[in-house]
């Protein structure tokens, strides 16, 4: 039986009465070294730093359901505006409450601005002052990015963490082309601002009722909210659904991203000027974009020099759990990437003995856990002779299983980072991670 609008109605009130007003704050525990650990407050839950964001390219972490990843303890996961806007648009997701409702999350999202996955377009891409006109990678329909429009995007999709719009430079680039790339990124940071600024009560879940939020509310539910003398926002009866620690006053927060491609000078000028248009947190972009290694670091460590100690530092799309690792010691507070999931559905494992690739004969007999030294419920109940006969047999268990280990070894590694670092032991857990054998 459905509860009462009344039930909705007054749990909410509460909540909202006893709540103190959350858009984001960000706090460092401990020092150690570059290495930072934190806590950033966001609407949707408290996230420990360094952290690392599993991703939700269309509101899904592929394989692996919202309840399993709670038990995993991921706190914040990545949405991919590009995805969600081609399907299933930002229109139905708003009207059903903002991601976090729809996927039935209740922690914090943050979601990319679109820009980097259209980069990835190459052919289907034009770009002008005005913004990116794109073909869909789906059906080859014709679509328009702008800064105002994926700041549009993002606010109806309802992360807690928006970014800014910006072009990724493309590697390798001329010098010419990279300052270029780089002031349209910064003029695109100012309008995103802009926009933000002037459009961030629009925010489904935000109880400043700017919103329409009457459109949002089932039928069943209308005539009810009609008779009740204080209808219950929209954000305020997905809380109580679901349990999310809503502020009835809350609102996004929009981080600026840092491009300037791999030269350092361009770099700290992206800093500064991304600096000064003021953003609660700061992202490095454009780096893995098939650079070596050793230069995405080099140019990670520069870049962080320029971005003020106080603010979160998200560096985009990185990487292996080495450097995660080495990257949160260098002072990184929060990262994303594809990696753990993708080589989790072609059967390569993350472990504390290095990788494994599960699809090989030698484990068609191998009674041994996957990594012993593992928590995770996989490694605890299935022996890898099991693991490798469904990857062989392609279930689609093997991609479930794969993909719960191999998250659960990123978000174990980074609690570890921070653990360390919280004891003020940065040697320690780099010469831990570092010892593993390689590949
Ligand atoms: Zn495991």
């Amino acid at each position: 039986m459905r509860p009462s609008l009344h039930g909705y109605c007054h749990g909410a009130e509460l909540r909202v009465a006893t709540i103190p007003l959350v858009h984001l704050s960000f706090h460092i525990d401990k020092v150690s070294g570059k290495a930072r650990a934190g806590r950033l407050l966001t609407p949707h839950g408290e996230i420990e730093t360094p952290v690392f964001m599993p991703v939700g390219t269309v509101a899904s972490v592929k394989a692996v359901p919202q309840e399993t990843l709670e038990e995993l303890g991921a706190r914040i996961i990545l949405g991919n505006t590009y995805h969600l806007y081609l399907r299933p648009g930002v229109e139905t997701v708003r009207k059903l409450g903002g991601l976090h409702r729809f996927m039935s999350w209740p922690r914090a999202i943050l979601t990319d601005s679109g820009g980097f996955q259209v980069f990835s377009l190459n052919e289907l891409r034009k770009v002008t002052e005005e913004g990116v006109t794109f073909r869909s990678h789906l059906d080859g329909s014709s679509h328009f990015f702008s800064p105002e429009s994926a700041m549009a995007a993002q606010i109806g999709l309802g992360a807690d963490i928006i970014m800014a719009f910006d072009e990724c430079t493309e590697y390798p680039a001329e010098r010419a082309r990279v300052r270029e790339s780089m002031e349209l990124t910064a003029r695109w940071a100012a309008r995103s601002k802009k926009y933000f600024e002037e459009h961030k009560n629009e925010v489904p879940w935000s109880g400043n009722g700017h919103v329409g939020t009457d459109a949002f509310v089932r039928p069943a539910e209308q005539s009810s909210a009609a008779s009740a003398s204080n209808s219950p926002t929209l954000a305020a009866k997905s809380a109580a659904r679901v349990g999310h620690p809503l502020s009835g006053d809350s609102v996004q927060s929009l981080f600026g991203i840092v491009q300037g491609g791999m030269d350092r000078e361009l770099r700290k000028e992206s800093a500064e000027r991304t600096i000064e248009i003021g953003f609660p947190g700061y992202a490095i972009g454009g780096l893995s974009v098939g650079e070596p290694r050793e230069l995405t670091r080099e140019i990670v460590e520069s870049t962080l020099e320029h971005l003020p100690a106080d603010k979160p530092r998200y560096l985009m799309g990185v990487g292996t759990p080495e450097e995660i690792v080495e990257y949160a010691s260098l002072g990184v507070d929060m990262m994303d990437c594809v990696l753990p999931t993708r080589a989790a559905r072609h059967g390569l494992l993350f472990t504390s003995e290095g990788r494994v690739s599960i699809k090989q004969a030698r484990y068609a007999q191998d009674e041994n856990p996957l990594d012993p030294s593992c928590s995770c419920r996989v490694c605890a109940r299935y022996s890898r002779a099991y693991l490798r006969h469904l990857y062989a047999s392609n279930e689609v268990l093997a991609q479930v299983l794969n993909t719960i280990h191999n998250l659960s070894f990123y978000l174990d590694t980074m609690r570890r980072v921070r653990h360390a670092i919280s004891l003020g032991e940065e040697s320690r857990f780099l010469s831990a991670v570092w010892s593993r054998p390689k590949p």
